[in-house]
Formats: C-alpha cells, sequence, structure tokens
C-alpha cells in the first residue's frame, strides 16, 4: 500500500514514473479520510490545497524542470509552527484566529524542496506537555492502542505518520516532544543540536531550548528531513553557519570501533521492567555488531534535569508568552474594562490551566529575591550536566538508554498528577539543557503491542553518527518496517 511507504520510496517510485504526486497526496488524504475519526492527529487539512501543490509539482516533474529533495512528499506540520495563509493555533484558544503572515523558515524549507504541506497538527498548548492532552481542541489518540496517549507535545505529528495519514512530519522538541511521541508511537523522531535549525516562525516556548527536528518511519528518511531543514537562517541569531552534511549520503556507512556510553541512572527505579528488557535487548545486537559498552554516570543530569527544566523552561516561557494579552496579540475577552483587568481576563480565558500554571511558576522563580535562589541557581546546575556529556563523550560515540520510562500510557492517568506527568521526560530532558542531538528509534513491542523507543544522545553537531549508528541497527532488526494493523 502506497500509504506504508517511507518518503524514500515514494520518492524512487515518482522517479521510475509508478506514482504520481498526486497519487501520493490522494492515498494519504484517503487515509486522513478514513482515520480521523478516530486518531484525530491533525487540526486542520485544506483537501483542495493540498491537492494543488501536488499537481504543481508533477507539472513542473512533468516539464522538465529540476526537483527538489522532497518532490511529492506529504509532511504534517505541527501547529506551533506558522504557515502563511493557514491558522497556526498552538493548539490554544489564545490564538484560535492567528492567521500567520509569513512561513516558518522549516516550513519554507519544506516548499522549497517541493513537499507538500498537508495539514496543521494538534500538540499540547504552546507545548507544553507529554500525552497531548493539553490541546484546548481534542484528544489524539496512539494508532497502536486508542485507549492510549500518542505523547506529546508533538502527538498529533507522531501519530499521523504511525498511523500512516502522513509519511513524515515535523514536531517541536524543548524537553522532549520529539523522541518521546516518537518512541510511544513507535517511529523515528530527532531532537538535532541546538543552533542546527532555525526556529524562525516557530511560536516560542522556552528559547534556549526549543529545536525543530523530523518524524519519520525510519531513520533515512529522517536523515533526509534533517537535510531540508537544517542550515543557516539569518533570521535566526542562534543558527549556526556550518555547511549541512549529506546525511543521507553518509547514513549507510556503519561507526568502526563503536563505544556506546550507557549511564547506570537511565536503568534505575521507575523503568518500566518490559521497556528495560527492550532497551537491554537492543543493546546486544550493537555489542553482535561489534560496539563495546561503556558504563558512565550521569549523577546531575539524571537527578537534577527535570528540576532544572521546570525552572529554564518556565522562566523562559513566562516572559515568551507575556505577549499574548489580547492587546499585543491573541484572544481578547469581549468584557468592556480597564487595560489591566484586560489583560488578566483575555489571557484568564483563552491560556488553559497547565499554560497558567507554567506562567506563573516561571514568575516566581524569576521574581527578584528568588532569581538568585531559583533561575540563577538552575542555570549553574544546567552548565554541570553540560559540563558532565562533555565528559562522557570523551570515552564514548553516543549514549544509549531508554526514551521513556513506560510505554504509552491511558488518557486520564496522569492529568491530575503533574509531577507524574513532568517524569514521562526524565531521560529527554538533559539533552536539551546540554543542547546536544537526541534520536528515539523503535526497539520493539511489549508483550500488549505497546512500541518501546531506544533513545541516541550524540554531541552537538554530530547528527551524521548519530544516524549511522542508527542505521546499524535498522540493518539488523525490522521494527521500523512496522505498521498499525500489518
Ligand atoms: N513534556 C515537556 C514539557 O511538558 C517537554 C515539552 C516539549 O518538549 N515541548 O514541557
Amino acid at each position: 500500500m502506497l500509504i506504508h511507504n517511507t518518503a524514500t520510496e515514494l520518492l524512487a517510485l515518482q522517479t521510475a514514473g509508478q506514482v504520481t504526486a498526486l497519487d501520493i497526496t490522494n492515498a494519504f488524504l484517503a487515509s486522513i479520510a478514513k482515520q480521523e475519526p478516530k486518531i484525530q492527529a491533525f487540526m486542520r487539512v485544506d483537501e483542495a490545497a493540498v491537492r494543488q501543490q501536488a499537481e504543481a509539482i508533477d507539472a513542473k516533474r512533468k516539464a522538465g524542470k529540476p526537483l527538489g529533495k522532497l518532490a511529492g512528499v506529504p509532511v504534517a506540520v505541527k501547529d506551533v509552527l506558522c504557515t502563511k495563509g493557514i491558522v497556526t493555533t498552538c493548539s490554544s484558544k489564545m490564538l484560535e484566529n492567528f492567521v500567520p503572515p509569513y512561513d516558518a523558515h522549516v516550513v519554507a524549507c519544506l516548499k522549497n524542496a517541493d513537499a507538500v504541506i498537508l495539514g496543521k497538527t494538534n500538540m499540547d498548548e504552546f507545548a507544553m506537555g507529554s500525552s497531548t492532552e493539553n490541546s484546548a481542541y481534542k484528544k489524539t489518540r496512539n494508532p497502536w492502542d486508542t485507549d492510549r496517549i500518542p505523547g506529546g507535545s508533538s502527538g498529533g505529528s507522531a501519530a499521523s505518520v504511525a498511523a500512516c495519514e502522513a509519511p513524515v512530519s515535523l514536531g517541536t522538541d524543548t524537553g522532549g516532544s520529539i523522541r518521546q511521541p516518537a518512541a510511544l508511537c513507535g517511529i523515528v523522531g530527532v531532537k538535532p543540536t541546538y543552533g542546527r535549525v532555525s526556529r524562525y516562525g516557530l511560536i516560542a516556548f522556552a528559547s534556549s531550548l526549543d529545536q525543530v527536528g523530523p518524524f519519520a518511519h525510519d531513520v533515512t528518511d529522517a536523515a533526509l528531513l534533517m537535510e531540508v531543514i537544517a542550515g543557516h537562517d539569518p533570521h535566526d541569531a542562534t543558527s549556526v553557519d556550518d555547511a549541512v552534511p549529506a546525511y543521507t549520503q553518509l547514513i549507510n556507512s556503519p561507526v568502526k570501533g563503536l563505544r556506546i556510553g550507557i549511564p547506570k541512572e537511565f536503568f534505575e527505579e521507575g523503568l518500566d521492567s518490559e521497556v528495560e528488557a527492550l532497551v537491554k535487548a537492543s543493546l546486544k545486537e550493537y555489542e553482535k555488531l561489534g560496539a563495546t559498552l561503556v558504563p558512565l554516570s550521569l549523577p546531575t543530569g539524571c537527578k537534577y534535569a527535570v528540576s532544572v527544566y521546570y525552572i529554564v523552561a518556565t522562566a523562559e516561557c513566562s516572559s515568551n508568552l507575556a505577549r499574548f494579552d489580547g492587546m499585543h496579540y491573541g484572544h481578547r475577552t469581549a468584557q468592556k474594562t480597564d487595560l489591566i483587568a484586560t489583560y488578566s481576563k483575555s489571557r484568564g480565558e483563552a491560556f488553559g490551566k497547565e499554560v497558567q500554571r507554567r506562567i506563573m511558576l516561571g514568575t516566581y522563580a524569576l521574581s527578584s529575591g528568588y532569581d538568585h535562589e531559583y533561575y540563577l541557581k538552575a542555570l549553574k546546575v544546567r552548565r554541570k550536566i553540560k559540563n558532565e556529556f562533555d565528559e562522557a563523550f570523551k570515552v564514548c560515540d553516543v549514549i544509549m538508554g531508554p526514551t521513556s520510562p513506560t510505554p504509552a500510557f491511558k488518557f486520564g492517568e496522569k492529568t491530575d498528577n503533574p509531577l507524574a506527568m513532568y517524569l514521562s521526560d526524565i531521560y529527554t530532558i538533559s539533552c536539551n539543557l546540554a543542547g546536544i542531538a537526541g534520536m528515539s528509534i523503535p526497539c520493539g513491542f511489549t508483550a500488549s503491542g505497546l512500541p518501546v523507543g531506544l533513545q541516541l544522545l550524540s554531541p552537538a553537531f554530530d547528527e551524521t553518527k548519530m544516524f549511522q549508528i542508527g542505521r546499524m541497527y535498522e540493518g539488523v532488526t525490522d521494527w521500523h518496517t512496522k505498521r498499525v494493523g500489518g
């Protein structure tokens, strides 16, 4: 079936003249029509506009014009990324009617590569959450078990690929929001190095942590998307002016003498026993391939990452979200009142509970008298976490462990306990704090059929090696070929 193909396969089918971009687009639109009532991955899909894009690419091909790297490949885009002329809500009532006048840099990159923008995907409001239950609009379901969450905050983007409603998609990762839903949905998800991908047009949550990255069925497709979206952008001062390696050409060279760092803290209490067994089995596969496992300890990163993150991320979001006050930006209350009351009523009406909680936490952490105790202390511990990774990478090429402590959980299981929800990202968060790259790849299923992810963490700007190491595993396993229902 066309919808089970990877983006790389879809490109080859078109080059061989076996299908057109329109055939492909129609197949995915049909899959969306069939599955959306159940999965609810998308915020919006404009069928006519999607078909028009595909037709334009077919016409270009027919005319013999040069085509981009993603010609005719449909891509779903998280609703936190601005799309010119298309409502971009961040799954918040605050931006219910926001139509961006420009494209996010990564969206422009997709268009330049002749991709077909399929639609906007559901997410936790302002990317705050681990289950997509914080969306103000709908609950996205995990395609492997629709009684369960798809992970978050990029749950819609992950579910759209897992359900074969899109071959690839984009998400964002501030503390794990690409890798954790990728793990829970049985697909590949990449959090690039901080600075590798421009955030221009990404509605900010926590600016020192946010990165845009791909979801895909396999590492090759993820690398292909990275090739398209990575690179310098003068609109984002944090984007680094380094050439983007030809990931897809380099990806099939195995890493010789591979050393895998295994932090002991990744296998301590809180880790589900089935997840542990599957992750350990995949490490055995790497050993069979000749890799050496190097025992490590990341004491600060593992013990304090969640605490540091919830100070840094909330502090930054309290500042970033200050602009949404009904005057400068966003929903304005209908109640006629004075200026200050308009601000607070507008924000109170349109921000969900989790967003309000974080703004309050962050404002407190930054308030005078407490900033030294909380925010500045957190920055110091953050630096220690980064130093710990720098030391670790002196003795290993990559660090591995579970992506998420548990498989997908049931709706409502953690909504009343924010701390339990926050612990979903215990293994992913330190990567963002240190600014390094990370990836989750599927590594098996629990007895009840829920997917489990293996996390790879690599030094900053070493995505090439991370992809090569991921490919080595795909060469000897077939988890990446599994599709829901067949
Ligand atoms: N789950 C984490 C949070 O709630 C991470 C979110 C993210 O990466 N966008 O903040």
